[in-house]
């Protein structure tokens, strides 16, 4: 397990639990900087995946055999922990595990959206969503009537508030922001949005995507309506994430998936629902990946999220003041010095994203390209596609080093 002193994280230390850092390709060693859409697994969550496997494995709420009763306590338990992770004191009532982001955002839209919502309706959104949630709004408003507005982003990548003060109004039921952005780093004032938002009897979803594995988060804190996030992303396994929703809401929405674990009782002519959250938690669920992401919210703790958050933005700020050394690289989002979350996209002159991806995989540097599910953005800002570098808890400036000086590789190769 990692240790760290009081300031920093001790990456050596860090490194040790993440095997897949030390693979190599072409005699380069892997420089993983593609975090931003997965981030790689520490040994003590894998060790939880195969031991779940080789001692526990069973079906959940169903049995009652001993493996049954002791997966299903430490599934229920995962959920608490989750909760707690992101600062829910109602516990496991609050926190539904889904597969990822992008259910989490769906559940919400159709379980509230296409139940509330209708025409004379606004949901206030903002240009630097991600798909999953700009498309998702995008098509409940279609089926329902309800006009999308988007809050403008200023040349720097922050929100325009002044813009959101004059979007929100009385007709809008639901803001939908993120917390902060997967392609512009920008950490949005997502607890001023939910004061606005209240202030108008509105909702607030939040996409926590990138925030949640990255920083201390406290959905009451921000008094966020519903939070959202993905394992995935948070040093956990695939196939699992979480949708933090007030007791109130989830208890009076409809589900949004129906079928087996989620009922009280059936009969031939109606049906009613489980408590929460296995209201919302239809059919056999991810149970393994859930008390993995428990184990991962664990080993995040243990680091310190404060510290993670600490140096993140640290390499987020090397890694601008590097690619600012270059006449014909152009960054997004925040600029040097500004707080922001640990990723930063760019464009090469001349060279498309795409190319230049390929070119660095031939060093071994993993990095994403393309429009990062924010299409519509990479619009506004007059791009078709962009690289991002992103960091994690076992990125160091020397990879940064190493992606400068591949990327030098490929200027001169398009020169
Ligand atoms: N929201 C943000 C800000 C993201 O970065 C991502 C993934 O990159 C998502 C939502 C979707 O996450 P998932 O694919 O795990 O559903």
């Amino acid at each position: 397990m990692a240790t760290t002193d009081s300031d920093h994280l001790d990456i050596e230390s860090i490194r040790a639990d993440f095997p897949i850092l030390e693979r190599e390709f072409g005699g380069n060693q892997l420089v993983y900087l593609d975090n931003a859409a997965t981030t790689q697994t520490p040994d003590p969550v894998i060790d939880t995946i195969v031991e779940y496997y080789r001692e526990t494995n069973a079906n959940v709420h169903r049995g009652l055999h001993q493996l049954s009763q002791e997966a299903s306590v430490a599934y229920e338990d995962a959920h608490d922990r989750l909760a707690d992770f992101i600062g829910a004191s109602g516990g496991r009532e609050e926190m539904v595990f889904t597969r990822n982001t992008t259910e989490s955002e769906n559940l919400v839209a159709y379980a509230w959206g296409l139940n509330e919502l209708g025409p004379g309706d606004e949901i206030v959104t903002t240009e630097m969503e991600h798909h999953s949630s700009l498309v998702t709004w995008q098509q409940i408003g279609k089926r329902t009537g309800a006009e999308v507005k988007y809050i403008r982003i200023d040349e720097d990548g922050h929100l325009d508030m002044d813009h959101a003060n004059e979007l929100i109004t009385e007709d809008t039921q639901m803001v939908s922001a993120v917390h902060v952005s997967n392609t512009l780093g920008t950490v949005n004032p997502v607890g001023e949005l939910a004061d606005i938002a209240h202030d108008h009897d509105a909702l607030i979803f939040v996409d926590g995507a990138q925030a949640v594995p990255n920083m201390p988060v406290d959905v009451e804190a921000i008094d966020a309506d519903f939070y959202a996030f993905s394992g995935h992303k948070m040093a956990g396994p695939t196939g699992i994430g979480g949708l933090y929703g007030k007791r109130h809401l989830l208890d009076s929405m409809e589900p949004f998936l129906y079928g087996g674990e989620m009922i009280r009782h059936v009969d031939y002519e109606d049906s009613t629902w489980n408590d929460l959250p296995w209201k919302y938690e239809a059919g056999t669920p991810a149970i393994c990946q859930g008390i993995a992401m428990a184990a991962a919210a664990d080993y995040l703790d243990d680091i310190g999220l404060d510290k993670i958050q600490r140096h993140e933005n640290e390499l987020a700020q090397y890694a601008l003041e590097r690619l600012d050394e270059f006449d014909d690289i152009r960054t997004f989002g925040p600029g040097p010095g500004t707080k922001r979350g640990g990723l930063v996209s760019f464009d090469i002159e001349g060279v498309h994203a795409h190319d230049l991806a390929e070119i660095l995989n031939d060093h071994a540097v993993a990095v994403r390209a393309g429009h990062h599910c924010t299409q519509p953005l990479h619009d506004k800002l007059g791009v078709a596609a962009t690289t991002r570098a992103s960091f994690y808890i076992y990125n160091t400036k020397a990879e940064i080093d190493t992606l400068i000086d591949a990327l030098d590789d490929a200027r001169q190769l398009f020169a």
